[in-house]
Parts: structure tokens; C-alpha cells; sequence
């Protein structure tokens, strides 16, 4: 007997969209198969017509904790995950006191984790200037993949420079593992940000001129010639501008291990909401044009960007506050979205572009699983995978408000935003993790470990 059976739903598989019911046993995907065949099962839910795709894997999270439990936690994070149709999330090593440089910091915040995430979780580890030592032992702990920037990340979190990007990355290709970067040119930013503030220059546009199009260019060509020259690979954070992708469209023509994630925010948003509407808007690479970001629709679309993730960067309201001294440069840069990336992404995509549910699945759940190694257990509906599923209404209408969401600071820049098309209800490893407004389990998310290690 099954423990669970999906029927009436549209299953979003990996090479088409079927209606047939959908059975679970043991937190996995038994089986799949017409909706007439008579099963018994202990549970049978009637999906109304939903779609049901594979949980979100969102692979670019800051939950905060250690360190920063003013901001965000684990729990109210992960409660906004599931509500969100997210039942992995990947978290960042950084916006944690201390952050994720070695194994027995990993594991310690594996450890807080355990108990307060309604979602799985992968931890990415630290890749700055002093822990090239402590890579083995990451990796070992099971380190999902390691977070490097090309640019200033505050004191505690160095940056690398090229010869130390290709040393490291020679280093992480013996140990199978994947760095991800953020991509804006230390020198130039530094340069401009220091002139601009010498000559009392700090509003918001002083902001987005220095975090220009040609900063992020520069650091992504360059990261290009590094995994050229060395012939590691790279996954590219927060892509903003279609001028960007289109380094990493020619990356792949030539045959570079390059991968690519962008963000709702540069899919649904301008750099004329920051301008207008404040630093609720600021994030780092900022917001852009209104025509790129239409443009850098065509690249997720084509293939060139491989992942949607949230980024997930929240704050206190305080700290987006702009009248210190450094003006809008003090403000902090960080959107918080993880609760709304499925709803933001399907209604562009399926709703506005009127491309098939199959695109949301591929960059919401299967490229992710394929990029971060967990690939056979999640990011499909297939037999053997983990029952990881969300039900989608594509008929409701939305509009996003804050008191909605899940976050602990419940404020967010997708709030106002409308569209059609709701998570529903979500599960994970075959429990309801949330329906319709609400929690029926207790937090029961899992560390999930990079390939070849067990989830535990
Ligand atoms: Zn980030």
C-alpha cells in the first residue's frame, strides 16, 4: 500500500506534462501511472486540476543565522520558503557571524538548522583569502558548493583576486566541487565608489553608476578567461543584464563549464522602482533598465541562464535606512524573495511569455539539482526521487502584501506586484508542509549534503 496518492493533477515532468496520478511511499516517488488504475493508498489527495511541479530548489538563500537573527532565521525563512512552493533551499556562508570557512562551522549550522527548517537544506561554504586549507574538510562535510566574490563583501568575507580564483578553482576541481561568484570588478567599484563619495555625490543614481553594467562585464569576462585557462568550472550569481548573459551565451558556444543564475528581481523589476521607491529596492548587482530587463527574459528563456534563484538577502527596515553618512551607498543591499519566486516567475513566464510550465520546472528545480549534485533524488518528479512537490493553481489571481509574508522583517520590494498563479500547497518528502494558508507539520527539513553524501 502507498502512503500517498496525487490525483487529478498535471504533473510537470521532465520531458512533458501529463494528467496521471502520482503515488509516494516512504518519502519518495513510487510510481506514476494512468488516473483509472485502481491503488490503495493511505492517503489520497484530489489536486483539482493543479499543476504539480518538482519542490523549488532555490540555490541562492541568506537565512542569517548565526549572526544576524535580527535579519532573517531559519525558521521564519524556511516557513516562507515552503508557503512559497521551496522545499530546498541552498544557503549562503556569508551574513553569518562566524561565516562558513570550515567544516566545524558548516556543521554547527547544520546543526542550529535542524529542527527550525520546514524545508531541506544544502549549506554553501566560504571561498576568501585565508581558508584554501580548510576546503578538503568542507568538502567532506558535505559543503554543497563555495561562495568566492570578485569584489569588496566587508572585512570578514575577503574577496579573491584572478590568480587566486584559478588557484582555488584548480584546487575545488580536485575535490569535484562548484564555486559560485559574485561578479562586480573590485578595482573599479572601489575606484568609483570613493570618488563619488570624496565629492558628496551618494543618492541612489551615484549608487547604480557605480555598480555599472561595464563592472559586471569586466568581472565575468575575466572569470571566463580563468575557467578557460584552468579548465574548472564556474556558476555565475545574480546575472542582472542581458549584455552579461550574452558573455556567458558565448562562454558556452565555446564549449566553457559555465553555468548562470538570475534573480526575479532583475526579471521583474527597474532600476527606475529603486530611483522612485528607495532602498527597499537596492540589491547588489542593482536593479536595471527597464529594456534589459525584458531582454534578459530571451536568456532564461534560451537556455543561457541556467537558474532562478531568490537571493534572499533580507534586513531590518533600520538598515535600509538612508541618511547616514554614505547616503544611499550605507544602505544595505539585499532583497528579500523567497517566499515569492515561484508565483513571480510562473506568471512571467507561463502567464506573460506563454511558455510552457516545463521552462519554470527546468530552472526552478531540475537545472539546480543537475548544477549542485542532487540530481537523482531531486529536482524532477520521477520514481526514486524525493517526494518533493508543490500543487500550483494557474487560475488564482495574486497580488502580493506584506502582511502575507512569511518573513521575519515583512517588508519586501515584490510587494504590490500582481499576477495569476499560486503555490497551493507543498511537500516534502511526501508530508504536507503547507496548504492553503497554512503549517500542518513541524519543522522537519534535512541537511542536505553535495553528491555522494547521504542526506541526513
Ligand atoms: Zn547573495
Amino acid at each position: 500500500m502507498f502512503d500517498l496518492l496525487i490525483e487529478n493533477g498535471r504533473l510537470v515532468m521532465p520531458d512533458g506534462i501529463v494528467r496521471k496520478s502520482m503515488a509516494v511511499k516512504d518519502g519518495r516517488i513510487a510510481a506514476i501511472f494512468p488516473s483509472q488504475k485502481n491503488v490503495d493508498a493511505k492517503h489520497t489527495v484530489d489536486a483539482k486540476d493543479c499543476f504539480i511541479l518538482p519542490g523549488v530548489i532555490d540555490d541562492h538563500t541568506h537565512f542569517d543565522e548565526p549572526g544576524y537573527t535580527e535579519w532573517e532565521d531559519f525558521f521564519h525563512g524556511s516557513r516562507a520558503a515552503a508557503k512559497g512552493g521551496v522545499t530546498t533551499i541552498l544557503d549562503m556562508p556569508l551574513n553569518n557571524v562566524p561565516p562558513v570557512t570550515s567544516a566545524v562551522r558548516l556543521q554547527k549550522k547544520a546543526a542550529l538548522a535542524l529542527g527550525k527548517s520546514y524545508v531541506d537544506f544544502g549549506l554553501w561554504g566560504a571561498l576568501i583569502r585565508t581558508n584554501r586549507k580548510d576546503l578538503p574538510d568542507l568538502a567532506e562535510a558535505g559543503a554543497i558548493a563555495y561562495k568566492c566574490f570578485m569584489c569588496d563583501a566587508g572585512s570578514d568575507y575577503t574577496d579573491l583576486n584572478l590568480e587566486e580564483i584559478a588557484d582555488r578553482l584548480q584546487v575545488l576541481k580536485q575535490l569535484g566541487g562548484l564555486a559560485g561568484f559574485h561578479c562586480e570588478d573590485f578595482q573599479m567599484l572601489k575606484d568609483s565608489e570613493e570618488q563619488c563619495l570624496r565629492e558628496g555625490k551618494k543618492a541612489r543614481q551615484d549608487y547604480l553608476n557605480v555598480h555599472s553594467i561595464a563592472s559586471e562585464k569586466k568581472a565575468v569576462s575575466d572569470l571566463i578567461d580563468v575557467v578557460r585557462n584552468t579548465g574548472a568550472r564556474a556558476h555565475i550569481c545574480h546575472v542582472s543584464h542581458p549584455d552579461v548573459a550574452e558573455l556567458i551565451a558565448e562562454a558556452k558556444r565555446e564549449g566553457l563549464h559555465i553555468t548562470a543564475e538570475t534573480c526575479p528581481q532583475y526579471l521583474l523589476l527597474r532600476d527606475t522602482d529603486y530611483l522612485k521607491r528607495g532602498a527597499i529596492f537596492k540589491c547588489s548587482p542593482p536593479l536595471r533598465s527597464e529594456t534589459a530587463r525584458k531582454q534578459l527574459w530571451q536568456y532564461v528563456a534560451d537556455g543561457t541562464i541556467d537558474t532562478v534563484a531568490s537571493d534572499h538577502s533580507p534586513c531590518t527596515l533600520a538598515r535600509k535606512d538612508e541618511s547616514g553618512l554614505k547616503g544611499a551607498f550605507g544602505a544595505w543591499g539585499g532583497l528579500s524573495g523567497v517566499q515569492t519566486t515561484l508565483q513571480g516567475f510562473w506568471n512571467l513566464a507561463v502567464h506573460e511569455h506563454e511558455a510552457s510550465p516545463l521552462l519554470v520546472a527546468k530552472v526552478l528545480a531540475e537545472n539546480p539539482a543537475k548544477i549542485f549534485g542532487l540530481w537523482g533524488r531531486k529536482g524532477a518528479l520521477l520514481p526514486g526521487f524525493d517526494a518533493d512537490f508543490v500543487l500550483l493553481d494557474a487560475q488564482r489571481d495574486w497580488e502580493i502584501k506584506a502582511k502575507q509574508l512569511e518573513y521575519l522583517n515583512k517588508f519586501s520590494a515584490f510587494v504590490g506586484l500582481t499576477g495569476q498563479g499560486l503555490p497551493v500547497a507543498t511537500y516534502l518528502r511526501g508530508q504536507c508542509i503547507y496548504e492553503d494558508g497554512s503549517f500542518p507539520a513541524a519543522p522537519q527539513g534535512k541537511f542536505v549534503l553535495a553528491k555522494g553524501h547521504p542526506v541526513v
